[in-house]
């Protein structure tokens, strides 16, 4: 058997009679059939052929197939974006009166379907602290919970989740675990291997990883990936065949792009630790993250994100942003150029004070999103703009 990096590779749709290396691209809404016959064993998922592309479409299972062999997953469902495939693994998996456990510490859009819609449909939630023990996880739950929703490591706060301590308390209690796994990628860390019994991605991040397109997928469970697609061919999130062709080329350089952000952010972090603007920085591979251990025992390298505190707060932040020569001001990240953002001015700028401290947002909170260029360059303008604040 081949390893899942070779898989990410040369896992492709079927070679055509035209002979092509790289896979063509099926821009088409829908399928023919040569008989009355077929037609209706498709209709009665008595065979896999294509029917419609808001079901399935040959670009769009060439990425899920590589995502699954990534994750070590049985099965899998690709989306129009992230939060579609966040939406549809809460939605075909809950119902009325089922209670969902999430780490408080999560993507915006998903703390707003969490907060302001599911409620709408008689899911309720409660939040648990991205640093709670085995016993807070264990006292959280409820006769109802039926889910338990992470990230990690969390945005932009980079805490590490332990997620083989967490899949214990879900396996106990027969809950299902499901992983946003978006930060580190299917290279870096694999849910599924400690216990996730479903993994969640925003595929517009790291996997195309070139700031091009909106992507996501769902993988995990057979049983489980079966409801999630009967439930997005019904209500249409489909990911594109087009950006599906785009995001399933990007997978093959994953490892290889992953592995220089790793090293180029490991780099930042080590020079910048010590700087004298910087109050606390963060970096899950720095022996100074305060669950540095569970980072290592769960991921292959500490991921493309660096954090710091700067010592002059929310003014500090807005300035530092402004002295920048190079680094792109933009609400994207894991691109091949570095990105950096100042949350409290922006992503989270809506929440209070005290909900941005619960998770770790403070005011001159800076999140940089190392990209490819030359190591020495993302230092200098960082450094050159942290003088001049
Ligand atoms: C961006 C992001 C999402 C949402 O993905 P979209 O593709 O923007 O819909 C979900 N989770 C995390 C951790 C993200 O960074």
């Amino acid at each position: 058997m081949s390893k899942p990096q070779t898989d990410a590779i040369r896992i492709r749709t079927t070679q055509t009679n035209e002979m092509e290396h790289s896979s063509p691209l099926y821009l088409t809404s829908s399928f023919c059939f040569d008989d009355a016959e077929s037609m209706r064993a498709a209709f009665a998922d008595e065979t896999d052929d294509n029917i419609y592309s808001r079901f399935s479409n040959p670009n769009v299972q060439e990425f899920t197939d590589k995502i699954c062999a990534l994750e070590g997953a049985e099965a899998g469902y690709a989306t129009a974006s992230g939060m579609s495939a966040v939406f549809g693994s809460f939605m075909a998996l809950l119902k009325k009166g089922d209670h969902l456990l999430s780490c408080n510490s999560i993507f915006g859009s998903t703390h707003t379907v969490i907060t302001k819609y599911l409620p709408n449909y008689g899911i309720d939630t409660s939040y648990v602290l991205a640093t709670a023990t085995e016993a807070e996880w264990e006292a959280a739950v409820t006769p109802a919970t039926k889910m338990i929703y992470l990230e990690t490591p969390t945005n932009p706060g980079l805490d590490i989740l332990d997620v083989e301590m967490i899949g214990r308390v879900a396996k106990k209690h027969n809950i299902i675990l499901n992983v946003d796994n978006c930060f580190a990628t299917p290279v870096n860390q694999r849910p599924i291997d400690f216990g996730a019994d479903l993994v969640v991605h925003s595929a517009t991040k790291w996997m195309d990883g070139q700031g091009r397109v909106l992507g996501g997928v769902v993988v995990g469970k057979k049983e489980l990936i079966k409801n999630i697609y009967l439930f997005c061919r019904s209500t249409g999130p489909a990911l594109s065949p087009f950006n599906a062709w785009l995001l399933s080329k990007s997978i093959e350089t994953l490892d290889v792009r992953m592995e220089r952000h790793a090293s180029n952010a490991l780099f930042i972090a080590e020079a910048l630790e010590n700087h004298t603007a910087i109050a606390k920085l963060r970096y899950p591979f720095l022996a100074s993250h305060p669950q540095h251990a569970i980072a290592k025992k769960q991921m292959t390298n500490g991921g493309g994100i660096v954090c710091f505190e700067l010592k002059g707060g929310l003014e500090a932040g807005k300035a530092f942003l402004n002295q920048l020569k190079m680094l792109s001001l933009t609400a994207n990240l894991g691109d091949t150029r570095s990105i950096a953002s100042h949350p409290a001015s922006t992503t989270h700028a809506k929440l209070s004070e005290s909900e941005r401290l619960a998770v770790n947002i403070t005011p001159g909170l800076i999140r940089i999103s190392v990209g490819l260029e030359h190591r020495d360059d993302i230092l200098a303008d960082i450094t050159q703009a942290l003088a001049a604040i």
